[in-house]
């Protein structure tokens, strides 16, 4: 056995990790006794503390039983080594492995706290580019508008939440003025996102943000102007003159991977009967499948969900289907991991992609090209793209990708203004 001045130190520099604040009691205690008993370096307690707090997400047995039976099986064998080196294999064996996920009963009872709206005067720029879009890959050049700050919906693999952690949702005061003042040039056409850090309905027309933001649509005819959900938040839109560059998308995913990881948002049947009743009023919709997660049974679920989008709308009434996946930057997955929550979205290979992390190529291959398939009645009269992919992904599920980002921005505004039909008829 180690001295436990000698084992304490180390554990005194782990302690200043988020990542070993969000561990158990038990799990933080079993550390110490597997330092002291093996007498692990710094560094490689610090690995075992981030398989400890992915364990305990992905819901698996603890180190501590994995250790026992390690030990079980090596007898006297059993040292530092082996046993550090066998924990690995695990935790690697399950990042590769698909996710299982099990039906939850208990959906309504883990709904996020709803959180207080309130007015905030910021001096922040409301106006910007899609915050993960990078040169490294085949990127749409969306734009984006920062009118609400915060979000209930609680997905467990966004980091918004782990931004805005006040429990509040801010609405910016100045928003009607500072939108008005966007330099716009009216000879460009551009491609805009509300919500770059919230879900676009989630809050309604709360401070007016709805009617902001349909008034700029309204006084700029040069944009189309995209509101991304996943609530069923449309009553203030049903109300409303929608303006026809207008369009309204939602991000789709199976129910069981709603009920898992998607905590406080509304239902798949949910989503698509707000689509189907925004589509009625002759708004145009466009879906999402983003991300879309590589688990047991997803190739069925994909399939299902898609053949009932497909039985609900006329390709002519869909703007734009998007397929992405889960892709994490260093920071966000440190901060996801020390919220401790229950959650497999860090249950992946963690595969570079062009800088950030994600699945491997392969994977990525086969997951978008399930999606895609399914739609191919659809083909010719629906745009369909990556979101958040680079060139060789495109070109294993497409055999094609766009020149360079402004063909791709502007093939995808031509295909969605050309769908935009006057409301007026309604
Ligand atoms: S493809 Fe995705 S990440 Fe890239 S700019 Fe468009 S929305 Fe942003």
């Amino acid at each position: 056995m180690i001295s436990a001045k000698y084992i304490n130190k180390k554990i005194n520099l782990l302690k200043n990790d988020s990542i070993y604040s969000s561990l158990t009691l038990q799990n933080k205690d079993y550390l110490v006794e597997l330092g002291s008993k093996y007498n692990f370096s710094y560094q490689e307690l610090r690995q075992l503390m981030i398989i400890s707090a992915d364990f305990s997400m992905w819901k698996e047995k603890s180190v501590s039983e994995y250790v026992s039976e390690i030990e079980k099986s090596l007898g006297p064998k059993a040292d530092k080594k082996t046993v550090l080196g066998a924990v690995k294999r695990k935790w690697n064996s399950l990042k590769s492995a698909k996710i299982k996920y099990e039906s939850t009963g208990d959906r309504i009872k883990s709904r996020p706290k709803p959180r207080k709206v309130t007015l905030s005067d910021s001096k922040n720029e409301v106006f910007g580019m899609c915050p993960v879009a990078s040169e490294k890959t085949v990127c749409c050049n969306l734009m984006t508008i920062d009118a609400v700050q915060g979000c209930s919906l609680g997905c467990s693999y966004c980091s918004i939440q782990t931004f805005y952690t006040d429990g509040k949702i801010s609405v910016d005061k100045n928003l009607a003025e500072k939108l008005a003042k966007i330099p716009l040039d009216p000879n460009k056409k551009y491609h805009i996102g509300s919500g770059q850090s919230s879900d676009s309905l989630a809050i309604g027309n709360r401070e007016g943000v709805l009617d902001a933001q349909l008034n700029f649509a309204r006084n700029n005819p040069n944009i189309i102007l995209e509101f991304k959900t996943k609530s069923d938040n449309i009553d203030y839109l049903l109300r409303s003159n929608v303006p026809n560059n207008v369009f309204v998308s939602w991000s789709l995913n199976p129910q069981l991977f709603i009920d898992n990881e998607e905590h406080g948002t509304a239902s798949f049947n949910q989503r698509i009967s707000s689509a189907r009743a925004l589509s009625d009023k002759g708004v145009l919709v466009g879906f999402h499948f983003h991300p879309i997660v590589y688990y047991e049974g997803y190739e069925l679920d994909y399939t299902h969900i898609i053949k009932k989008v497909v039985s609900m709308f006329d390709p002519l009434e869909v703007a734009m289907i998007s397929m992405g996946t889960l892709t994490f930057i260093k920071p966000a997955i440190k901060k996801l991991r020390s919220t401790g929550l229950s959650s497999n979205v860090l249950q992946i290979p963690m595969a570079d992609a062009v800088g950030k992390s994600s699945y491997t190529k392969e994977i990525k291959k086969e997951i978008f090209g399930h999606v895609l398939n399914q739609f191919s009645s659809w083909h010719d009269t629906v745009f369909f793209y990556l979101c958040m992919e680079e060139r060789s992904v495109w070109e294993s599920v497409f055999g094609q990708a766009y020149i360079d980002n402004t063909e791709f921005e502007n093939a995808l505004f031509n295909s969605v203004s050309s769908k935009m039909y006057s409301l007026e008829s309604v």
